[in-house]
């Protein structure tokens, strides 16, 4: 049987033990979703626990911090605690707090002390826009000039880093690095064991920013000795619009103060004690600031469940499967239409693919209009996310048959070449 058919695609579908999860959320009615890791889709287990804490509310009022089936109180540590195999940290040193940016302020502000000659930041050029503003404006704060002292490792071409001119960059003058683990245009994977490395040997501190990793490439960040990580949950974790973020922070760096404090960076026996002598947790716990987002985290307690029953390594080995046969049918079926692959085709991409046309922007619009929910990003890329939990093989065959027939037939010139507001 020939490995792009339709026929093909039902064969592995049959064959995929991750196929019933498939039932567990709710697929947007007549669509197909590929844009998980944008934000992720509600699963009914996710939505169980947000009516259950909804509920909580309801019934127990200001006891809901410390009693029913999830004390409030606790629920960043327990969430932090579960969120751990899948950054490959131990549980004392994840915890469920903030946002991806407001997690990063935390990290730089604790961590980033020029001093003598090592003054500067190091990042990249493809760098997500929010991480280069709070990196701008941490050393601002500092009194420095983010001109001369943010470093941008360049890309040769437009769409991947190369390791080894990022370790060319981390010169006597840096104190401190932030890199993606996926980029989050091309999903290219940063070999973060290796960078971590060469960053001890230089005696730099390094932190890496798991968005788009995080639910879809497993890590060992405790193994591999990285600094500190911070990461969103609504992405491939399908925590929600707005969920609480994740922050990994190493345990040789437990006593550390934190840059930014709060009561709720306290050892949770005196936090309530309310001192002006902050007692801080002597855990990954001490960076939080102010009280969790309970509504926020509560669809974690449910989305979670899936990442334990299956773990990681089965993950991402069914996220390359699907990406892998989106690879061959684009192959196959979109030869002649001048698609760009932008994603690294080897087992370092992460759990999307890009492509890329100079009408991207209206091919998007065409492909919403089909019934396929892409993600644009300016000025040529379509991202293109079929997810393990949740997307089939079929879904994967259907896309790219969409794709076909709107390229066949010029549907997209029926769409002006503009991006909408969010995507
Ligand atoms: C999604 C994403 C963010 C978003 O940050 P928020 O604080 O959650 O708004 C930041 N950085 C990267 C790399 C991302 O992928």
């Amino acid at each position: 049987m020939s490995s792009n058919t339709l026929e093909f695609a039902k064969v592995l579908d049959q064959q995929d033990s991750f196929a019933p999860y498939r039932e567990e959320f709710y697929l947007p009615l007549e669509k197909i979703y590929m844009d998980g890791n944008s934000l992720g889709l509600l699963s009914k287990r996710a939505e169980t626990k947000l009516f259950e804490l909804v509920d909580t509310w309801k019934t127990l009022a200001i006891d809901g911090w410390t009693e029913g089936m999830h004390p409030w109180y606790y629920m960043a540590e327990q969430i932090g605690d579960r969120m751990a195999p899948l950054v490959g940290g131990k549980k004392s040193e994840v915890i469920a707090t903030g946002s991806t940016t407001t997690n990063l302020h935390q990290m730089v502000s604790t961590f980033y002390r020029p001093l003598g000659k090592r003054t500067k930041l190091l990042a990249d050029e493809l760098n997500f826009p929010s991480d280069i503003y709070a990196l701008q404006s941490q050393i601002r704060v500092q009194g420095l000039d983010p001109e001369e002292h943010l470093i941008r490792v360049k890309s040769e071409d437009g769409l991947t880093l190369d390791e080894k001119r990022i370790i060319e960059a981390m010169t006597e003058d840096v104190a401190l690095i932030v890199l993606p683990s996926v980029l989050y245009r091309s999903g290219q994977v940063l070999d973060m064991k290796t960078l971590t490395q060469a960053a001890k040997e230089r005696d730099i501190i390094i932190g890496f920013d798991l968005s788009h990793s995080v639910g879809s490439v497993p890590h060992a960040l405790h193994e591999w000795d990285v600094d500190f990580a911070f990461w969103c949950t609504y992405k491939h974790l399908n925590g929600g619009p707005g969920s609480v973020g994740g922050l990994f922070v190493n345990e040789r760096h437990f006593g550390k103060k934190a840059g930014l404090a709060g009561w709720f960076g306290s050892d949770k026996t005196k936090q309530f004690d309310m001192n002006h002598t902050m007692t801080a947790a002597t855990d990954a716990g001490a960076y939080q600031i102010g009280t969790p987002h309970i509504l926020s985290l509560a669809p974690l307690l449910g989305s979670l469940e899936m990442f334990e029953e299956l773990g990681m390594e089965r993950i991402r080995e069914k996220s390359l499967k699907l990406t892998s046969f989106m690879l061959s049918c684009i192959d196959n079926e979109l030869g002649e239409y001048s698609f760009g692959i932008g994603n690294p085709l080897d087992d370092s991409r992460g759990g999307h693919l890009l492509l890329q046309h100079k009408e991207a922007a209206r091919i998007c619009q065409a492909l919403k209009a089909q019934g396929v929910v892409p993600d644009f990003r300016a000025p040529d890329g379509i991202r293109l996310a079929p997810v393990a939990l949740y997307n089939s093989f079929e879904d994967v065959w259907q896309t790219v048959q969409i794709l076909k027939k709107i390229m066949q037939e010029d549907v997209y010139k029926q769409f002006s070449n503009e991006r909408g507001v969010v995507a």
